[in-house]
């Protein structure tokens, strides 16, 4: 790959299906990673630690704050969750793409101190589906699904000021709207021409 990674962030409420798309992106984009955050969350059966989330304590996560080893930082449901800086910087120096799975705090933290990012934001076709979805999971408890749809009421509202939003109504739709984004965004000229304008005598002046 002879252009720059790209960082695509993606927030959803949760129980919208954001984890199952972008499994399916990252087996899509060999040049794709998802970045993993650090949570306060207890873990989830089936998750592991390293993989889903680096899990920490409450007091590891504000000694983490304290030193400014984060990229954004939010409180989501009552618990916590970051991105490592370390994580943002060994995807540039590597040179592939992050994908950044955060809330819309996190989200609009991102835009703030970056100057790049793509910002993409998935809606649930109703808040009745994803209560819905949310109870078929089957990982959380009737009290917690019920402080995720409240805060979902609040979170749609965020979608006005990302780039694109998908909505995950049929799942194969959603994945094949994304990956034309991701698809997309590749192929942008200010990604792809610097580093081949030179080969092909082109100046990067319009
Ligand atoms: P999130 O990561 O946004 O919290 P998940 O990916 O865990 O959401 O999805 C929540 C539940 O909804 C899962 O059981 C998943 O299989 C299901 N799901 C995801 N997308 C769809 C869809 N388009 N139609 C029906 N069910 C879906
Ligand atoms: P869950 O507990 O279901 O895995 O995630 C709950 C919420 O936390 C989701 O909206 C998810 O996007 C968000 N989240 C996960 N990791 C991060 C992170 O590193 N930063 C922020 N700001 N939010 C995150």
């Amino acid at each position: 790959m002879t252009r720059e990674g790209i960082l695509f962030i993606i927030s959803a409420p949760s129980g919208t299906g954001k984890t199952t798309l972008s499994k399916e992106l990252i087996d899509f984009f060999p040049q794709l990673r998802q970045s993993v955050s650090f949570t306060t969350r207890p873990m989830r059966a089936g998750e592991v630690n390293g993989r889903d989330y680096h899990f920490v304590s409450r007091e590891t996560f504000d000694v983490m704050v304290a030193a400014g080893d984060f990229a954004e930082w939010a409180e989501v449901h009552g618990n916590r969750y970051g991105t490592a800086l370390e994580t943002l910087e060994n995807a540039r120096r590597g040179g592939f793409d992050l994908l950044l799975d955060i809330d819309c705090q996190g989200a609009a933290q991102i835009r703030k101190s970056y100057n790049r990012g793509v910002f993409i934001f998935i809606l649930p076709p109703s808040f009745e589906e994803l209560q819905k979805r949310l109870e078929g999971r089957k990982t959380d408890s009737p009290d917690v699904i019920g402080r995720r749809i409240l805060n979902a009421r609040t979170e749609v509202r965020e979608a006005v000021w990302y780039d694109y939003i998908v909505v995950n109504e049929d799942l194969s739709v959603a994945s094949a709207n994304l990956k034309s984004i991701l698809r997309a965004e590749g192929c942008r000229r200010e990604r792809v021409l610097p580093p081949i304008a030179e080969r092909f005598g082109i100046s990067m002046e319009e």
